[in-house]
């Protein structure tokens, strides 16, 4: 027997329509590419985008056809990727942090149709059209008093595409599982692979998000997305924003401490969502300048590990909640966010950084479970570790084209490269990429946790930790730090401070100083051009082994 409940698609473009008439009034405030501050309100953006949908149907752009963009968090970025949706395209965002090679592959890949693209990166395109064949034109996103003297094909001013247009469209009556979004992952070894999400798992990861144990956003909160859009999906807030009503402030192309405090404070922000390395730009900022945080009441930080320094500094300093968060793109991006359960507001204040350093709880419609090499299921007791599979209907199925293999195994769980534990409440702790977990004598070692602890000695900017070849061990760990500007702090100085922190086997055999750490298109720390630059490396412990 079926239900007698109406059917009611679950398509991104319902998002827009809820937030246009529930919330038409609620602003939308960004720094523009250009420079001043802009503001609107939803209903504004609900119209305009209606417009840049009808301006890709005259450009003949067809359901199923994607859509590049190449752009900041900004108001017109907004509305593209809702008027891309809305005529049944797919948007494709572009990582500007990817080498030129990997755009040509990502855009040729994907066969992006036309690109919508930012003053700030309208060269990176000049430098590879010629290997881009596929794109018809580019769709500058400025005014036509902004527009740049430029070699890009047919290129089209943006405000003048949609001026022609009135804005009364109705959304393409798509199915919802048809495809919505494409992004690629950054992965560090063979090409990209595109994660295609569908009109469905948007919504319903969009709806899961804002539940209120996760992001948990409201009309009231006033949010400031610095996760950019090009990156994993936004974690969602391009959707669950809109459709909590929320006051959305858009930070454009300035990442830096000053810009980003102002925003929190011009727009009285409360619940802002970034990867470490941003708020640790945010702290150092408010530090040296003696600043505090008037409204901000709550951060989400993922992407990487967020070490212990962060959680205390925003709580007890600035009196900011931090909810650590866990995800990945093939994952819609979220997979689990770190808020407290029944009791936990009482535990010791100890007690409750230890658990908040954990990456969380799975949000519901994500399934998660830890096995050991022969796929047998591990305890969840907060010690054993194992690889760290995970399902859902926001969870990837396949990779566009079907190249990057099948990610699923018999009972569609997908391996997500991590290692983890689960404790007895369900909380998951991310020990390690399972390609960067140190194997010393049999037992693994977390470089996650190594590093966590020696970003906490005060002059140490950034560390990672990577394993390095050892003949009784077979490997040990090689800490490597960048010191703080001015610094002359010593090996032994920032191994004493990490003797009572760590168990003594998990003690770094050495340290290394450099002026800098590489990172990935998405800011993780690469660990494998770090092992290659040390992969002769010997460590002193070696030759005493070797005695
Ligand atoms: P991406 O698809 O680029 O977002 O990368 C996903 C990967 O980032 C995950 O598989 C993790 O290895 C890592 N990651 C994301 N969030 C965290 C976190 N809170 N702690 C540690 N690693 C994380």
């Amino acid at each position: 027997m079926q239900g007698l409940m109406q059917d009611w698609p679950l398509l991104v473009g319902k998002v827009f329509d809820h937030a246009n008439t529930a919330h038409g009034e609620q602003e939308i405030v960004t720094r523009t590419v250009e420079g001043p501050i802009h503001r609107y309100t939803y209903r504004d953006a609900y119209v305009r985008s209606k417009k840049v949908a009808q301006a890709l149907l005259k450009l003949g752009v067809k359901e199923g056809d994607r859509i590049g963009t190449l752009a900041w968090n900004t108001y017109r970025h907004l509305e593209s990727w809702y008027g891309i949706t809305g005529v049944g395209a797919v948007y494709h965002t572009l990582n500007p942090r990817l080498f030129a090679e990997q755009l040509v592959y990502i855009i040729t890949h994907a066969e992006d149709k036309f690109i919508f693209v930012d003053l700030t990166f309208v060269p990176i395109l000049e430098g590879i059209q010629d290997q881009l064949g596929c794109v018809e034109g580019y769709v500058i996103l400025t005014d036509e008093a902004s527009m740049p003297a430029t070699s890009l094909k047919n290129a089209i001013c943006y405000e003048g595409l949609i001026s022609d247009h009135d804005g009364d469209f109705e959304w393409a009556a798509v199915d919802e599982k048809a495809a919505c979004g494409l992004c690629y992952t950054s992965g560090t070894t063979g090409n990209p692979k595109g994660v295609l999400y569908s009109h469905r798992s948007n919504v319903l990861h969009t709806l899961a998000a804002n539940g209120a144990d996760a992001m948990g956003m409201r009309a009231a909160d006033s949010v400031l997305p610095v996760v950019p859009m090009f990156h994993a999906n936004a974690w969602t807030i391009a959707f669950s924003a809109p459709a909590a009503g929320s006051k959305l402030v858009m930070p454009g192309a300035n990442m830096d401490g000053e810009s980003i405090y102002e925003l929190l404070e011009n727009e009285q922000v409360t619940f802002s969502a970034a990867v470490p390395t941003v708020w640790l730009m945010l702290l150092s900022y408010l530090e040296d300048n003696d600043k505090t945080l008037s409204s901000l009441r709550r951060v989400a930080i993922g992407g990487s590990a967020c070490p212990q320094m962060m959680i205390e500094k925003f709580q007890k300093n600035y009196g900011v909640d931090v909810v650590h968060a866990w995800g990945m793109t093939e994952m819609s991006p979220i997979g689990t966010l770190c808020t407290f359960k029944p009791g936990m507001e009482k535990w010791p204040a100890e007690q409750q950084i230890q658990q908040k350093l954990k990456q969380g709880r799975a949000i519901f419609t994500v399934e998660m479970k830890i096995t050991d090499d022969d796929g047998k299921e591990l305890p969840h007791d907060g010690k054993a570790f194992g690889h760290l599979l995970v399902r859902g209907p926001a969870i990837v199925n396949g990779y566009f084209k079907g190249e990057g293999g099948d990610p699923l195994d018999t009972d569609s769980w997908f391996d997500t490269g991590d290692v983890a534990t689960i404790d007895e409440l369900g909380y998951m702790q991310i020990t390690d990429r399972s390609k960067d977990v140190i194997k010393s004598g049999g037992e693994w070692i977390s470089s996650i946790d190594l590093e966590n602890v020696a970003v906490g000695h005060p002059d140490v900017a950034e560390a990672a930790v990577i394993g390095v070849a050892h003949p009784k061990w077979d490997e040990r760990p090689l800490l490597i730090v960048v010191k703080r500007e001015g610094s002359e702090v010593t090996k032994d100085e920032i191994l004493s401070y990490m003797t009572d922190k760590i168990a003594k086997w998990w003690m770094p055999d050495d340290v290394v100083f450099v002026d800098e750490i590489p990172h990935t298109a998405t800011g993780k720390i690469q660990k494998m051009a770090l092992r290659e630059q040390f992969s002769s490396y010997e460590l002193p412990t070696a030759s005493q082994a070797a005695e």
